[in-house]
């Protein structure tokens, strides 16, 4: 055990997504402060244990004035499956990102970097680069027809989403009789490595082993979620490894590459469309906004009116937000939680106080206040605006909702079928299990 876990966060020899560089710590107890008043996780279970808790949220490595806590870094794993002639690396680039990774070069909070994104990770050698708002768009189809289901039959209600590793975990440790109530939805990242080392791989005729799968998050926990044995679905793991923006951003700086000068560039194709849906995951209420859309003309047959295409009540720099909406001629009450310290509270009154779907991000607005983001003085300021680039490029786009979303309609009619069907369910879908720690 740290022995100076009275003051700070311990950290385990083998947490795949932070370490810290004991040389650097100044010992002011900020990381543990964030993860108890936070995180709702330093504090709730026995500190002289040897199984050290923790959701790999990487809030603590936010907060650590001397960067003493940092993330477990993939870079060189990343350079040499570049080098390998063998291999071809597929990058994925996650929604909070393109509004973020600009500040790593000195630009604004919020920018709209996504073409200069494409073409900085080409130079570094990718081969192609995919946008993870398709794997958001096919979260949606899968979780509004699940939550359509559960309202059907009245089971397993509130649905939660389950896009966040970070919040998965802390329900699998501090709440497993809930884990009924998680979408079985693996998240956009899960779901669209699954559909590239099963599909794509086929398509451009290579063993889905060569083909070297690479998310690049604001995160830190997709870089546990990328290790879950629940997420392979074929024989080796589906997301071969995770990188953050401060790790791309580094590496940037390392090769010299000059961002400012970058040409913007598209994603690469079969994987290049998203719709404003899947760009508003990186925001806090962006996931519930999106369901809402999809799950309106799942059970209508038509498209959502204006007001649920810009849902105010789900939008704002607010912890816990609620709003509802009619379906199947029923009120639909949702909850929008950021901060999983804030779920501790929501969760224990849920007996008394009905929800039927509830989103939670573990991290400060969501994504964009991600564990993986470049580090600022002013979060706050930082992941406001970061989730208005978000909202303004859904306002531009004219692809709207999930369902409209051209490629994801192709998928199915090419590999899935439809959504839940038995071979969306195989890859698309996963699993969950309680985890034991001493209280
Ligand atoms: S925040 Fe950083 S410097 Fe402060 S106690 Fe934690 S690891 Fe040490
Ligand atoms: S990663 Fe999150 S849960 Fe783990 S120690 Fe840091 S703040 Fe706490
Ligand atoms: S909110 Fe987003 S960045 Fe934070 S842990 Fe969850 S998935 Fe990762």
């Amino acid at each position: 055990m740290d022995k100076y876990s009275e003051i700070r966060v311990p950290i385990s020899h083998d947490n795949p997504s932070i370490k810290r560089h004991e040389r650097k710590c100044v010992l002011c107890g900020k990381c543990k402060d964030v993860c108890k008043k936070k995180m709702g996780v330093a504090g709730y279970w026995k500190y002289d244990s040897e199984d050290i808790v923790c959701i790999n949220c990487g809030q603590c490595a936010n907060v650590c004035p001397v960067e003493a806590i940092v993330e477990q870094d993939s870079t060189d794993a990343l350079i040499t499956a570049i080098n390998d002639p063998k291999k071809k690396v597929v990058v994925m680039t996650s929604p909070a990102v393109r509004v973020s990774l600009g500040e790593m070069f000195d630009r604004p909070a919020g920018e709209f970097v996504a073409g200069k994104m494409v073409s900085l990770l080409k130079q570094l050698g990718a081969d192609y680069v995919f946008d993870v708002t398709f794997g958001a768009d096919l979260t949606i189809m899968e979780e509004a027809s699940e939550l359509i289901e559960r309202i059907k039959s009245g089971k397993n209600l509130p649905q939660f989403t389950s896009c966040c590793p970070a919040w998965v975990k802390f329900v699998e440790t501090f709440y497993p009789q809930y884990i009924p109530n998680l979408s079985s939805c693996k998240s956009p990242i899960g779901m669209q490595a699954s559909v590239l080392k099963n599909y794509f791989a086929k398509s451009i005729n290579i063993d889905p082993s060569d083909l070297v799968v690479v998310a690049m998050t604001p995160c830190v926990a997709k870089k546990f979620e990328a290790e879950r044995e629940e997420l392979r679905s074929y024989y080796g793991k589906d997301t071969d490894f995770v990188v953050s923006v401060r790790e791309i951003g580094k590496l940037a700086k390392r090769k010299k590459i000059k961002f400012d000068k970058l040409k913007d560039e598209p994603f690469d194709t079969t994987f290049n469309t998203g719709s404003g849906a899947g760009v508003i995951f990186g925001a806090s209420g962006g996931v519930m906004e999106a369901a809402v859309r999809s799950a309106y003309y799942f059970t209508t047959g038509e498209n959502p009116p204006k007001d649920l295409l810009q849902f105010k009540k789900l939008r704002g720099y607010k912890d816990v937000k609620t709003a509802s909406v009619n379906l199947l001629g029923k009120d639909i009450k949702l909850c929008v939680i950021f901060g999983t310290m804030q779920a501790r509270a929501v969760l224990d009154k849920l007996k008394t106080k009905k929800y039927d779907m509830i989103e939670v991000m573990a991290c400060p607005n969501g994504c964009v206040g991600g564990g993986g983001q470049p580090r600022t003085n002013d979060t706050d300021t930082a992941v406001q605006k970061r989730a208005q680039g978000l909202y303004d490029q859904d306002a531009k786009m004219d692809i709207k909702s999930s369902f409209e979303n051209p490629n994801i309609q192709h998928l199915y009619k090419e590999f899935l079928s439809a959504p839940l069907s038995e071979q969306a369910k195989k890859y698309l879908h996963t699993t969950y299990r309680a985890r034991e720690y001493r209280k």
